[in-house]
């Protein structure tokens, strides 16, 4: 029996355990909550991270460690890591869950972000100096879900908001007017060997995603498939060199035509372009920092270009529809990444859309009624705000994807309580079906 420990609880790490099971993979889970949602379904460790004796229990018997979310404690990871190997490396982790140091190394490895420059509580103009205005400030740590930031139009409001987050390190970024919001899921394992799933398409409302789309652009072309590629340790200087990242991230369509913002319209005309660009640029930028496990890039999209927003050094939200829509599921292909085993196929089943529960529960009879949709709860109490379940629809062409959409956002409205936030289904409809269909 192979056993990995995940720090974290949540449902990343439930659905990480429930893909394990079919390959006698267990997961064992560290969260300091009793009550930690993954615990329903796989042994759960609830002590707090800093008892010096809990970390000898959960290393105990584990092949590897990973973790769910990238506010764990850098100084418990590292102390893992002295013992048993880790996945993604402290390393990973200590470039990624500092937003000023996760953008040095996107540019350091010519993975454009936005223009950003780390704050002077003292001197804050001076970040507007690089960044202009408007912008969006933002903690360095501990940001999640459009928490922990603001967008300032002037230089007052700056000053304001620098003021309300208090002593917090703070970078400033520049506020881009995006066409749309994409991401882009990698997986590396321990042999080298690379899979990319296809371009995703993201909603977010205040914040929070509340859907993704996904099939809609053909899976990248080659040289992404895994047999192409060559690990990390053994690369020749030829493929050092290769490693020259394309910049800036664009793609330009036939002709030369310029990129029209209306994405729903635009598919398969430009996006899978985007899509294998970004995906290059990952595996890339993978491979350069000998990464292992699941990563997420989301980007913003303007006109042919795309910024890297986030990274993510674990599966992503955006991911959720690869259960039923890709032949392998990210959380799958993360275990089997970190265990060094063969990586799944990551081909889309047809179309998926994945639309997140928030704040409240529909009832089951009611989604399960409409044909291809997959309800997933994660055995956690609703509370305003608070990710609860997600739902996947699967079909085999964009317009029955999309005429299921329609049909589950209006169950939603009808059945969820107005503090669900399901207004924002509303802008997602009228991009998809226009505004007559809403
Ligand atoms: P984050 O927590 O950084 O992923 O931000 C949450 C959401 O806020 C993003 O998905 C965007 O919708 C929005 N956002 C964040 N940063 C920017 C930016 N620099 N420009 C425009 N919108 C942003």
């Amino acid at each position: 029996m192979r056993t990995v420990g995940i720090l974290g609880g949540g449902q990343l790490g439930r659905m990480l355990a429930l893909a394990g099971y079919p390959l006698e993979i267990r997961c064992r889970l560290w969260d300091p909550a009793s009550d930690a949602c993954a615990g329903q379904v796989a042994p759960l460790l609830s002590v707090p991270y800093t008892d010096p004796d809990a970390r000898q229990q959960f290393i105990d018997g584990l092949e590897c460690v990973t973790y769910e979310f990238e506010n764990v404690d850098l100084e418990l990871v590292q102390a893992l890591a002295q013992h048993l190997p880790v996945h993604p490396t402290p390393e990973a982790l200590r470039l990624f869950q500092d937003r000023l140091i996760e953008k040095q190394t996107l540019r350091a490895y010519g993975v454009p972000p936005p223009a950003f420059a780390e704050v002077d509580p003292h001197r804050p103009e001076r970040a507007l100096e690089v960044v202009g205005l408007p912008a969006v400030l933002k903690t360095r740590r501990f940001g999640y879900d459009g928490k922990g930031q603001a967008v300032v139009r002037t230089a007052e409001e700056l000053e304001q908001a620098v003021q309300r987050f208090g002593t917090q390190p703070l970078i400033l970024e520049a506020f881009i007017p995006f066409d749309r919001e994409v991401s882009t899921i990698g997986v590396r394992s321990r042999s080298g060997e690379f899979v990319g799933y296809p371009l995703i398409e993201n909603w977010h409302d205040k914040g929070i995603l509340r859907l993704s789309l996904a099939g809609d652009e053909q899976p990248p072309p080659a040289p992404l498939s895994a047999s192409t590629l060559t690990c990390h340790s053994e690369r020749s200087e030829e493929s050092q060199k290769n490693l020259t990242p394309p910049s800036p991230l664009s793609a330009s369509r036939e002709g030369g035509e310029p990129y029209s913002p209306s994405p729903f319209t635009e598919r398969g005309q430009g996006g899978e372009v985007i899509g294998s660009v970004a995906l290059t640029s990952m595996r890339q930028l993978m491979e350069a920092l000998d990464y292992v496990g699941v990563m997420t890039i989301e980007w913003f999209q303007v006109g042919s270009q795309l910024l890297a927003n986030e990274v993510a050094p674990r599966v992503h939200n955006s991911g959720h529809w690869t259960i039923e829509g890709a032949e392998t599921s990210q959380f799958e292909n993360h275990l089997r990444a970190v265990l060094g085993l063969p990586l799944g196929a990551t081909t889309p089943r047809g179309y998926s859309a994945m639309v997140n529960l928030i704040g409240a529960i529909p009832p089951a009879e009611r989604v399960l009624q409409i044909p291809h949709a997959h309800l997933h709860l994660y055995g956690k109490e609703p509370r305003p705000g608070r990710k609860v379940g997600h739902i996947t629809l699967r079909a085999d062409t964009p317009d029955e994807r999309n005429a299921r959409l329609v049909e589950l956002l209006s169950v939603l409205r009808e059945v969820l309580a107005p503090l669900a936030g399901v207004e924002a289904f509303d802008v997602c409809l009228r991009r998809i079906v226009g505004e007559n269909g809403v």
